[in-house]
């Protein structure tokens, strides 16, 4: 990226952060009105949805739009013209210079931002700055070692189960790149990783709250608090008919508006994750509100234990009594019918591959049964855990049950 964007970003930053609430409601306004005037003219599923706005409306009658509408409806949810917008995409690294010191130092170390994410770029408006190296997160891993170490990066974005792999890779001694900053985003990182890493790589690890789809949400400050980028982003708390939510009222819906993403632009769209807002002003200094995220309404799968009664069960609780089998460095689950599971497995020893399957196996046959599951077989599937093919991200628990 060239400095002058990098300045002309830092210094927009800072100006928000200077604004009054008042000023910044206004600009945040402008922005969203901007958005929804966009969408309608370039966008046709927009343009439908919006058939009955009329010209001068508040966000609350803006209607709002589902996500698995969008992603079912890719190509009427595509525009017919992309403004391009390097601002926030560079406002969005120095986001992360405010929490790992300042931008100086990442020219010092000679720029190198890395970025391990999906190559898809159907849904992906560059986010990273200009001159950013993406590597494939499909890459093989002895393959994304070896970029590594050639690109020595200063800066590192990644998600959580590919950082977890170069871990490995530098405790064999195979990776030794020692980035200041590992940013991981697109999944939970769990407090073990991010200590793992600390150790490991000796930088700062920051977690965000970001996806492809909908773009960098929230940042962590050094307090730990995500801090949404609230003068690009707008989260809200809503009913169940998308309006917002009256003081003290359970919200039913959270919406989130992008307003920079021109391509698959992203309007009052329900978020799968379940967020809460907090209002307590944060020590850190940074007014914008902070966020935490309990737990991904995915992240959960609901098992029937009788003909009417079920059991929700969380993912990291098959992660928590998998984690400690002798071998086993990765794994997906795949539900089918039935509950039959079949296990891919991650292992670096081929040869013990069977006995660490038996371990998972009756592992997982016990946990189910505590739980009231009954899953009729367990099976070794012979792939390894697979990453979805669009976004790279890898779930742990893939549920293709009928
Ligand atoms: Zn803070």
């Amino acid at each position: 990226m060239e400095e002058t964007d990098l300045k002309e970003s830092i210094n927009l930053v800072k100006k928000y952060n200077k604004m009054t609430p008042k000023e910044r409601d206004q600009i945040k306004r402008q922005r969203f009105y901007a958005m929804v005037t966009f969408a309608r003219k370039h966008n046709p599923l927009y343009a439908k949805l919006y058939e009955n706005l009329g010209v001068n409306f508040f966000m609350r009658d803006v209607p709002y739009v589902e996500r698995d509408f969008l992603l079912s409806n890719k190509d009427i949810w595509q525009s017919d013209e992309v403004i391009p917008s390097f601002i926030p995409q560079a406002i969005n690294t120095v986001r992360s210079f405010t929490f790992a010191s300042d931008y100086r130092r990442f020219l010092l170390h000679g720029s190198r931002y890395v970025i391990i994410s999906s190559s898809d770029g159907a849904l992906q408006q560059a986010a990273w700055p200009k001159s950013t190296t993406v590597l494939s997160v499909f890459l093989p891993i002895e393959e994304m070692t070896k970029q590594l170490n050639e690109l020595r990066p200063a800066f590192l974005w990644a998600y959580p189960s590919t950082l977890e792999k170069l871990l490995e890779q530098k405790r064999l001694g195979r990776l030794s790149i020692k980035p200041i900053l590992i940013i991981a985003g697109g999944e939970a990182l769990t407090d073990e990783l991010r200590a793992s890493l600390i150790d490991a790589f000796e930088g700062t690890v920051q977690a965000t709250y970001s996806s492809a789809e909908f773009g960098l949400v929230a940042s962590e400050c050094q307090m730990g608090h995500l801090h949404v980028n609230d003068d690009w982003i707008i989260l809200e708390q809503a009913d169940e008919k998308g309006k917002p939510c009256a003081e003290g009222e359970k919200p039913q819906k959270i919406l989130i508006t992008n307003m920079y993403k021109t391509d698959y632009p992203v309007i009052r769209m329900t978020l799968p994750d379940n967020i809460r807002f907090h209002d307590k002003a944060c020590p850190c200094g940074n007014t914008s509100p902070w966020i935490s995220i309990t737990s991904a309404k995915d992240d959960t799968i609901l098992f029937k234990t009788g003909s009417d009664t079920s059991i929700e069960i969380h993912t990291d609780e098959f992660s928590d009594i998998l984690k400690d089998i002798p071998g086993l460095n990765g794994y997906q689950i795949v539900l089918y019918a039935n509950n039959n599971i079949s296990l891919r497995m991650d292992v670096e020893d081929k040869e013990a591959r069977g006995i660490i399957f038996l371990q998972a196996e009756q592992t997982l046959r016990r946990f189910l049964k505590e739980k009231g599951v009954t899953a009729s077989a367990i099976t070794m599937d012979a792939d390894t855990p697979l990453r979805n093919e669009q976004n790279g991200k890898l779930k742990n628990i893939l549920d293709c049950r009928p």
